[in-house]
């Protein structure tokens, strides 16, 4: 937990107690006040070092881990760097299976940071001895006192957020906060945060946004796995083929889908308007907004909270690139390329 003081021991100590920031223009045509909580501001640049300091401290504390043992993922996203950047500072192996369909960018980036990449083919099943859910869970069983974070399965990732960003909020709000707005892909942000919040005022409308080609909104209103709702989209960290056991229906009140291209456009709307430079779910919760303010969700007076993740520098060969945006058939007659053409 960050302390009042101008030197700390290691990045640990800066984890968490992230800024709450006035939305000052992009809301500005809808009713209320609205608040981003800046997940980037944490030293990994995302939420995810909130889950992977508190999971690898539940495991010491059990007694589980001892120094030189290994950490295992499967991902090749946020949890994975912040797993790295734990595993180095307090002296773990970090082991993450990854798909091949991870950027050479981001394998490059976790082996910067000391992990141990194993890369994993993509077009194998879940169950394919091959695969990364495969190849870390045999890795798991063969080394003894290793930890595998699992986040989708693990309640503990719902744990880190009820003891962090729900009370944060909640004090940083002065308990005025009336709804949350925030993306689920785990489910563990929304869920702790919901947790929590609710347990101190049961009012507060807490609302999940989802991404089209993504279960998690059918199954939230109709209880069934309908596979009819699964097909591919390009957000990453949002929605689900799954249902993830760290996310808590019972704590979220709806959820919204988003489309990728809509995402897309508003995040770099977000960086255009109140200069924050954050990742492309944080795009997702403002388009949600933006769906939800017309759909007559907020009135004056009214405080609302939405998550922005991670930082933008994780995409700048995907939503922060023309190219890509072109690529994916976003720059139309409404959204005009943002290069100037110059002129000898
Ligand atoms: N945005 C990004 C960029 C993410 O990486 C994630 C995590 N998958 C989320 C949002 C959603 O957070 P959670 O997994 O806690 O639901």
């Amino acid at each position: 937990m960050k302390q009042d003081k101008k030197v700390y021991n290691n990045l640990l100590d800066l984890i968490g107690d992230t800024p709450l920031v006035k939305l000052n223009k992009i809301t500005s045509n809808i009713e209320g006040d609205f608040f981003a909580k800046i997940e980037s501001f944490n030293p990994g640049q995302s939420s995810k070092d909130r889950i992977a300091l508190y999971i690898i401290e539940q495991a010491e504390k059990k007694g589980i881990l001892k120094p030189g043992d290994t950490i295992i993922e499967t991902t090749s996203g946020n949890t994975g760097f912040s797993i790295a950047m734990v595993s180095i500072i307090k002296g773990y192996e970090c082991v993450l299976a990854v798909s091949s369909k991870s950027s050479p960018d981001k394998i490059d980036m976790l082996k910067t940071m000391g992990a141990k990449v194993y890369v994993c083919p993509a077009h194998v099943s879940a169950d394919d001895p091959r695969s990364y859910y495969e190849v870390a869970k045999r890795l798991h069983q063969e080394r003894k006192g290793s930890v595998y974070i699992n986040q989708y399965f693990n309640e503990l990732n719902i744990d880190a957020h009820y003891h962090s960003t729900g009370p944060e909020i909640w004090n940083q709000t002065n308990g005025e906060i009336t709804h949350l707005v925030a993306c689920s892909g785990t489910g563990g942000t929304i869920s702790g945060t919901a947790k929590y919040l609710k347990e101190q005022n049961p009012k507060i409308k807490v609302i999940g946004i989802d991404a089209y080609g993504s279960v998690i909104k059918k199954y939230h209103e109709t209880k069934e796995f309908d596979e009819k709702e699964i097909y591919p989209y390009r957000i990453e960290g949002l929605g689900k083929n799954l249902i993830p056991a760290a996310t808590n229906f019972d704590v979220i009140d709806e959820f919204v889908k988003v489309t990728d291209e809509d995402s897309a456009h508003t995040a770099r709307e977000i960086a255009k308007t109140e200069g924050m430079f954050v990742g492309y779910t944080s795009g997702a919760v403002i388009q949600g907004i933006k769906q939800l303010g017309e759909a007559g969700e907020f009135k004056k007076g009214d405080k609302v909270v939405v998550i922005f993740p991670d930082h933008g520098s994780r995409y700048m060969s995907k939503v922060y690139s023309d190219k890509w945006m072109n690529d994916q058939g976003f720059f139309d007659s409404v959204h005009e390329e943002s290069t100037e053409k110059v002129q000898y």
